[in-house]
């Protein structure tokens, strides 16, 4: 007998069901102890994170955002330095330069892998440029080469996002590969709960390889504090809880397997797809493998609210990541800001559509939603 799964965007249930005792005996080992706060796990999974990540240093924190807020704090970016970031992208990233009084630049994306566009980050450097802030969009790295490249140019520093691509390798030319957020000056990553390494709460964390920005990172993260009751600079309290750690720690162990199961299901719903004239498959860029954080089609001539009523009534959800571009979002519009600058993201914004993405598909679920999804558009 199949048994027909209930369609779920990200179905964290039976990812949980697998490894139920591991996790409840990681959970019940925190409670037992009760060190709830800076507990061993959160030790035990940072150094779990830098050998899998082969970086120098991982400095959990309380989620995604902060990551990149106690990046951009750490990094001493002043109000009125200017921060290039892509304009599709989630909102936080935005958010932490603006909430800082950086001056969020936002630039145009490329149309075939959804990351920033080289020759816009280039056109926007002024005087007034800090930093760079690639987005690992949908669990694809940025081309990082062309970026460090501009950044060793103009001296800017390098603020990978991670949040959506952990576990993805960074292609060089010449072959050789690192983990996305090991190549900039830091790299920020989340682990809410549909993540790719995603805990049962809110979670993140920031890496870096410059033992300095470590120490600086580790302090902001923790109130600004040197020594015991001894406070330097201004800081946060930004935690990863110890329940938490000991969850990440069990989940960590399956990331590279869970990312196998990600692309098998990209790979069946690349072919179900392939081809089609109003149906663009997302494409794999040659400088990065892919961790199918989404799994995002590009529409044409296809009514998208249609489209997805129709999948709706089959049971099958769908989410639009993202549907409107920041730069027409309240809380970011500026006279900086002119709509033909932004035509590809314009474009994104009005045709993605993302289909179910997780470690739990089978085929029959896979054939029953691309099969829905056919018929729509063939009609
Ligand atoms: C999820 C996400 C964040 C924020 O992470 P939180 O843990 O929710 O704060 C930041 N950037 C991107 C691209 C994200 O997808």
């Amino acid at each position: 007998m199949i048994t027909v799964q209930k369609i779920q965007m990200v179905d964290l249930k039976t990812q949980y069901e697998k490894i139920k005792s591991e996790v409840d005996n990681g959970i019940q080992e925190v409670i037992n102890s009760t060190a709830f706060i800076n507990g061993p796990a959160v030790k035990e999974f940072q150094k779990d994170l830098e050998t899998y990540l082969n970086v120098k240093h991982v400095i959990p924190c309380a989620n995604g955002t902060d990551a990149l807020q106690i990046a951009m704090m750490a990094l001493g970016l002043k109000p009125g330095d200017e921060v290039i970031t892509a304009n599709f992208t989630y909102v936080a990233t935005a958010e932490v330069i603006g909430l800082l009084g950086l001056t969020p630049v936002l630039v145009d994306v490329n149309e075939n892998t959804f990351d920033i566009n080289i020759e816009a980050i280039e056109k926007n450097i002024t005087p007034k440029t800090k930093a760079i802030v690639p987005v690992h969009l949908y669990g694809q790295c940025c081309n990082m080469e062309a970026i460090m490249a501009i950044a060793k140019k103009h001296n800017l520093f390098v603020i990978e996002d991670v949040a959506q691509a952990l576990g993805a390798d960074y292609i060089f030319a010449d072959g050789t590969k690192k983990k996305a957020g090991t190549i900039g000056t830091v790299g920020s990553t989340s682990f809410f709960p549909s993540k790719n390494l995603g805990c049962y709460g809110d979670g993140g964390a920031i890496y870096t390889n410059d033992d300095n920005l470590a120490a600086k990172l580790r302090m902001i993260a923790h109130h600004g504090q040197s020594k015991q009751y001894i406070h330097d600079v201004l800081g946060v309290n930004s935690r990863l809880d110890t329940i938490q750690a000991a969850i990440l720690k069990v989940k960590l162990k399956r990331l590279d397997s869970y990312a196998k199961a990600r692309n098998n299901a990209a790979d069946f719903y690349d072919k179900a797809f392939a081809n089609h004239a109003k149906i663009k498959t997302p494409v794999r860029a040659k400088y990065s493998n892919h961790v199918f954080h989404q799994y995002t089609l590009t529409l044409k001539e296809i009514d998208r609210n249609n489209l997805r009523e129709f999948l709706a009534n089959k049971n099958i959800p769908s989410m639009i990541y993202y549907p409107i571009p920041l730069h027409k979002q309240n809380a970011y519009k500026s006279e900086r800001f002119n709509d033909k600058d932004f035509p590809i993201t314009e474009k994104l914004c009005a045709h993605v559509i993302s289909l179910p993405m997780h470690t739990e598909l089978n085929h029959e679920t896979l054939k029953y939603i691309t099969d829905n999804v056919l018929e729509f558009c063939n009609k």
